[in-house]
């Protein structure tokens, strides 16, 4: 009955991009130049789709954009997603993915409307990094607060996805790993991976998994533990047992194989990879006055052309139709 694609991967996670906007400009992400690209549909419609993912198996639904949190309307968005409830009953598990800007104002908020989990991007530890990273001045101490405030709200554990380009943010590894004690959240590093608008990518500038645990031990050893299989973080703590670290790493350790995820990007276009070239257009349906029926076989046949892997450093790579900003992380 779960939804599952033809490789018998059950999909069960659900992220919609409910914003192409977005207020930093991250060196390894934007151009610096290029803005939003693609509408942004109503918020019932995003909740429409996710009502009928919840009705076929998805259990998690995670907002991103763009920045997710500029978007008016998230509250009683998350608030609509609070009140449905899985195939087994339980509440639905509600997560947010931002650069946390403006966090400090709406983590109570949005705790209130009923989220469960909140993860902010941040890929330096120092302020003067942070803003040549992102971009944005004072960005660093507004990010920290919000960080805080999710702390306060009961967002617990914040999670902080930081992403290392070799030779300009690398050096903070293990800055990172004190701060992951010190403000006792769980920082999870991501290997870089070729969906930039730039097109800097290369296999020379991503920091891999072994590289980060070697790396973190000249602050502290890292000990391995459990991670579920469908977790796409490895998990570490410190030796002492104090501090988190997760690593991702699609790029050294593809974990497509367990691969639950299914995107739909702002503009209600379904994305079964993160590396897809086609779409699967949704919205039209909609547009054109579909009935749920209608789209759930839209859907069902979209999910059965998930791809199997991706391709990323392989000879013929072709890129993505959309880079990362425009799909939603
Ligand atoms: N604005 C929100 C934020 O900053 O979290 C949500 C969108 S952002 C595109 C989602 C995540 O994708 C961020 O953690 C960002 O660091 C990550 N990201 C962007 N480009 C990436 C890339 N080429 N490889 C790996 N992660 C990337």
């Amino acid at each position: 009955m779960f939804l599952t694609d033809k490789f018998g991967r059950r999909i069960s996670d659900l992220r919609i991009s409910i914003t192409d906007r977005c207020n930093y400009k991250c060196v390894y992400c934007r151009s610096g130049t290029d803005g939003p690209q693609f509408p942004e549909m109503p918020i019932r419609d995003y909740l429409r789709i996710a009502r009928l993912f919840v009705a076929l198996g998805v259990t998690k639904v995670r907002l991103t954009g763009g920045e997710p949190l500029l978007r008016k309307g998230i509250l009683d968005m998350v608030r609509e997603l609070g009140q449905m409830h899985t195939f087994d009953g339980q509440p639905l598990d509600i997560a947010i993915t931002t650069n946390g800007h403006l966090l400090a104002e709406l983590a109570q908020p949005l705790s209130d409307a009923g989220l469960s989990r909140v993860t902010v991007s941040m890929d330096a530890v120092d302020r003067d990094e942070f803003a040549r990273i992102t971009r944005i001045r004072n960005g660093y101490e507004r990010v920290l607060a919000g960080i805080r405030a999710a702390q306060r709200a009961g967002l617990n554990p914040v999670k902080v996805n930081c992403v290392l380009l070799r030779g300009f943010n690398d050096e903070q590894i293990t800055a990172f790993g004190r701060f992951a004690r010190e403000e006792a959240v769980v920082v999870r590093f991501i290997e870089f991976m070729p969906l930039e608008e730039d097109r800097v990518w290369s296999p020379e500038i991503v920091v891999t998994l072994d590289e980060i645990v070697r790396r973190m031990a000249d602050f502290m050893p890292l000990r391995e533990i459990e991670h579920q299989r469908s977790e796409t973080a490895r998990r570490y703590v410190f030796e002492d047992g104090e501090g988190e670290i997760g690593i991702i790493a699609p790029v050294s350790h593809p974990f497509c194989g367990h691969c639950s995820r299914v995107r739909v990007t702002s503009d209600g276009k379904i994305r079964t990879c993160l590396f897809s070239v086609r779409e699967h257009d949704l919205a039209a349906l909609m547009e054109r006055g579909a009935s749920d029926d209608r789209l759930i076989d839209f859907i069902l046949r979209a999910i059965d052309q998930k791809e199997e892997r991706h391709h990323i450093g392989e000879p013929g790579f072709v890129p993505a139709s959309r880079t990362m900003v425009h799909i939603g992380g």
